[in-house]
């Protein structure tokens, strides 16, 4: 059933770089083209942060530990990423987008989802997706696909199945009949271990999935049980999450009594870069820049700032900011306030941009942040801010 485009209830577009990174890295040398090519990590206890198509062929993901990516393809060509030419890239067609679209969210670096609701009475919305494509394409020189439809996970999903440099539009009422077929996978928040065990319960396809009972799903998964069977039923309704351009994020402390406990200081210190780094992998950006202010009982202010490769890791964050705070605290006097300030922010996901970081110390971050998401920011901090 086929119905006319302005019978969308809601119209969601779903643009996604391919391979962004890798793009970024063919744009500035040709020769790359055609070869297996990761991004990340250049240790061998690295992570693939972007692959090729190519290398994709042999079995490599994003995500993957280097050592594995060269198991699987001994010939694979390794580039250590470049965050400040990405991020360049990001923000042009950030830039686009906001030209072109009504209200926009950015998703991460290199993903976008726009809320077309009501445009289609002017020009038609896949029309317009298809002519904002073209347009990014012309002026970045990058491959992007897109997905279309009334909700984000139908359009994700419809992206995904379109790439690369593709485009796919659902029709209302086509949703179901689109994602049953397909693998339980290809469903955004079903990670290994949830594919691994639905698999054991014999369920594979999206189809099978959608036809077993919220409640069953819900004994075996807990809440994820029941997003599980709503996103097998294309049922999503969240919302558009507007983008904002947030450059800096700070905190500081004022004491009721002035303080001169140096421990006690550093420990106030630390947990506040822990809280901050949180915050900020939670907005999916990274930080180029870092803070530390201190407040003398006589009132003058000091500051020390670094500048950094881009980061979201608590752990280094956490060692400049003492290196700081050293070179800061010199006169031995009363501190009445401490602050920290992350500043030079850029939109990236800390999983794919940590270029030097190791598949245990990422494992670690994401485990904590997890934690941290169920049961509050003070559930799980790192020893040295107890
Ligand atoms: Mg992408």
């Amino acid at each position: 059933m086929i119905l006319p485009s302005s019978a969308y209830s809601r119209a969601v577009l779903h643009l996604d770089l391919d391979a962004f990174f890798v793009s970024v890295e063919l744009l500035r040398n040709s020769a790359l083209h055609g070869k297996p090519v990761v991004i990340g990590g250049r240790s061998r206890r690295g992570v693939v942060a972007s692959c090729s198509y190519e290398a994709r062929k042999y079995g490599v993901h994003a995500g993957m530990p280097m050592r594995m990516a060269h198991q699987l393809c001994p010939d694979i060509l390794v580039l250590k990423g470049d965050m400040e030419s990405y991020s360049k890239y990001s923000t042009l067609i950030t830039d686009i987008i906001a030209d072109s679209a009504p209200m926009f969210e950015k998703a991460s670096i290199d993903e976008f989802y726009l809320d077309l609701t009501g445009m289609d009475r002017h020009i038609g919305c896949y029309k317009w997706s298809i002519e904002l494509r073209q347009r990014i394409m012309r002026e970045s020189g990058l491959p992007i696909s897109f997905g279309l439809s009334v909700n984000k996970l139908i359009s994700k999903i419809g992206a995904g199945e379109a790439k690369p440099n593709g485009m796919m539009q659902v029709s209302p009422g086509e949703e179901t009949a689109f994602i049953h077929p397909l693998s339980v996978s290809k469903i955004p928040s079903i990670g290994k271990a949830t594919y691994k065990k639905l698999s054991f319960m014999g369920v594979r396809t999206v189809r099978v999935l959608s036809e077993i009972p919220a409640r069953l799903l819900e004994r075996e998964f807990g809440k994820h049980g029941i997003s599980m069977w709503q996103k097998a039923n294309a049922i999503d309704d969240r919302p558009i999450v507007p983008y904002s351009d947030k450059k800096s994020i700070s905190t500081e402390r004022t004491f009721q009594v002035d303080t001169i406990d140096v421990k006690k200081l550093k420990s106030l210190l630390m947990g506040m870069v822990e809280k901050l780094a949180f915050e900020l992998r939670d907005m999916k950006k990274l930080t180029a820049c870092i803070t530390v202010k201190i407040r003398y009982s006589d009132f003058n202010t000091y500051t020390q700032q670094k500048r950094i490769s881009y980061t979201a890791n608590d752990k280094n964050l956490m060692q400049l900011a003492t290196t700081l705070f050293d070179k800061l605290y010199q006169r031995r006097q009363l501190v009445r306030l401490i602050g920290v300030r992350f500043s030079h922010l850029v939109t990236g996901n800390y999983q794919i941009s940590l270029f030097d970081d190791t598949a245990e110390e990422m494992q670690l971050l994401q485990t904590m942040d997890a934690i941290k998401r169920r049961f509050g920011t003070k559930a799980v901090v790192r020893a040295c801010s107890v």
